[in-house]
């Protein structure tokens, strides 16, 4: 190589460098596509949240109602799903995500990462639905075979999705006996967000979220849930608090953390009105209170626009 050449190489090194992940992001959004949990409610659809970044679609959770949500945004195809756990308000979502998706035009297959037991549930999925996909794949309307294939990843703590300037890192978190369950970190440059997942307060989510900009964290009002009138006993009532997370016990966390803004998602019950003032005993930063449709754009500054404004 002659010096020139070098210099150039080295030139083309370098401007390459200006847009690695050390370059200011661009477009970088978190969407609360829902905000729920079990409970059926149209104001809060199942926890699914989706995040963009670097041209790409990334969805998280695929709770009741997420492909709906989807279309609501106009997104037809999403580049990947990560599932923090197996529970069903976080994947009764996934078959209406993968064949509408399929139906609606997906060539490509739909790819899952999530805990143990993830590669199976897709199997029986395919296995369940299998009458559908042969008409549709082989008989009917001759959709593309590719496109109905899954390709799922059951996974372990650590980074489990890199593409360009986007790194998905999965990490434990303590959801009581529902093991593994994971939270994610979502880093696009210098910036990064933070899912929790379902979990009580946990050190681990503590320790993976240092540095994040946007923390959106599970959370339970315990004096609401402690009065609502549902099908549980005090006994069972007690279970469910005890794999969650307070409002007092998220403050903590998000003291611990200290995120540019906190985020409260998966909200148990749907109406939760002493969030903000039982967080206010643990945690005096920013923080919000999500809403289906919420989005939150992450740069230098970070913007909230809310769906009902
Ligand atoms: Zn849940
Ligand atoms: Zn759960």
């Amino acid at each position: 190589m002659n010096s020139s050449a070098f210099r150039s190489a080295v030139l083309g090194f370098l401007s390459l460098a200006a847009f690695s992940p050390s370059a200011p992001c661009q477009n970088f959004t978190v969407t609360l596509l829902g905000t729920g949990n079990p409970r059926p409610t149209i104001q809060r659809f199942g926890p699914s949240i989706l995040v963009q970044a670097g041209g790409q679609n990334l969805l998280f959770d695929c709770g009741r109602g997420a492909t709906m949500r989807l279309y609501q945004l106009k997104i037809e195809q999403i580049d990947g799903l990560f599932l923090t756990h197996l529970h069903s308000d976080h994947t009764v979502g996934v078959p209406d995500l993968w064949l509408t998706g399929w139906v609606m035009g997906r060539k490509v297959p739909l790819r899952v990462w999530g805990p143990a037991g993830t590669q199976e549930m897709m199997k029986h999925l395919q296995e369940a639905y299998s009458f559908d996909i042969h008409m549709r794949r082989d008989v009917d309307e001759k959709r593309p075979a590719e496109g109905v294939e899954v390709q799922a990843k059951d996974i372990d703590e650590g980074v489990v999705y890199e593409n360009g300037a986007v790194k998905v890192t999965a990490f434990l978190v303590d959801h009581g006996p529902v093991k593994p369950a994971f939270g994610y970190r979502v880093d696009y440059g210098r910036h990064s967000v933070v899912l929790s997942g379902d979990t009580r307060y946990s050190e681990n989510l503590i320790g993976f979220a240092q540095g994040t900009d946007v923390l959106i964290h599970e959370v339970l009002d315990a004096k609401a849930y402690a009065a609502l009138a549902n099908s549980y006993t005090p006994e069972e009532k007690a279970r469910v608090l005890a794999h969650h997370t307070t409002a007092e016990e998220a403050g903590k966390v998000f003291t611990k953390v200290a995120p540019r803004l906190a985020v409260y998602s998966h909200i148990v019950p749907p109406d939760a009105p002493n969030l903000v003032p039982d967080t206010r005993k643990t945690y005096s930063g920013p923080l919000e209170v999500g809403e289906d449709l919420m989005s939150i754009e992450i740069g230098k500054e970070v913007t909230v626009h809310r769906a009902s404004q």
